[in-house]
């Protein structure tokens, strides 16, 4: 599913009744450039959620996040778009269309260009992950840097919100002395010290115990 260029008129007319209101309503508050700026924003979520706005969850949107990632939209854009909807939403509550701001918690993308570079971790920021004591801890690294993550899962694969990968790689990173960590330099950082076994097809970490020659080639352990 991409993102359609659909016109304002066409996303108007494909939110509900509830949602149409709530937009007049709002915009009537804002200022032409405002609006301007907002009624895209707006209406594009409206369409995504396909439900009343007022029945929109913090998840949802995390997954909007990830949706608007995966299509290439930067954080520039998804920031605007996040605010936009929280100011929609603000509103309602103020009207007691709601009871509270579901995304009150959801906070913006850094959309620094330094922050956004992709930096692969040393050998040993790898070794000194590897010994994160708390056993919390060591498991979430096990599971975002020894597992699946060569094949660049997005979060929605790997079972878990947005909100707790950053939480966990950023862990991780204050560990490490990477404070700026983000799940795609893991990623990144995976593809990196991992090969494929040219046998089985396994992805293995390239350390001694995993890996063998056999007839001049080098193989998997267990080929
Ligand atoms: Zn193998």
């Amino acid at each position: 599913m991409a993102i359609a260029k659909n016109s304002v008129g066409d996303l108007y007319n494909s939110i509900t009744d509830n949602n149409r209101k709530y937009w007049d309503d709002f915009k009537a508050t804002l200022t032409e450039s405002t609006m301007k700026i907002y009624q895209s924003d707006i209406l594009n979520y409206m369409v995504y959620i396909h439900k009343d706005i007022t029945e929109t969850i913090a998840v949802e949107f995390e997954k909007y996040i990830e949706f608007n990632l995966q299509q290439g939209i930067n954080a520039k854009s998804i920031n605007r778009k996040l605010s936009a909807v929280k100011s929609l939403i603000k509103f309602l509550v103020k009207q007691e269309k709601m009871n509270f701001n579901p995304l009150a918690s959801i906070v913006k993308l850094d959309d620094t260009a330094e922050v956004n570079k992709i930096i692969t971790l040393t050998w040993e920021q790898i070794q000194k992950a590897k010994t994160i004591p708390d056993q919390f801890k060591k498991n979430i690294f096990n599971c975002f840097y020894l597992k699946g993550l060569g094949h660049g899962e997005t979060a929605e694969e790997l079972g878990v919100s947005l909100k707790v990968l950053h939480y966990h790689t950023k862990g991780i990173g204050e560990f490490i002395g990477a404070p700026e960590l983000k799940y795609q330099d893991i990623i990144e950082t995976r593809n990196k010290y991992f090969s494929k076994c040219p046998e089985c097809g396994k992805i293995l970490e390239t350390i001694e115990n995993n890996w063998q020659f056999k007839d001049s080639r080098l193989l998997c352990k267990e080929c």
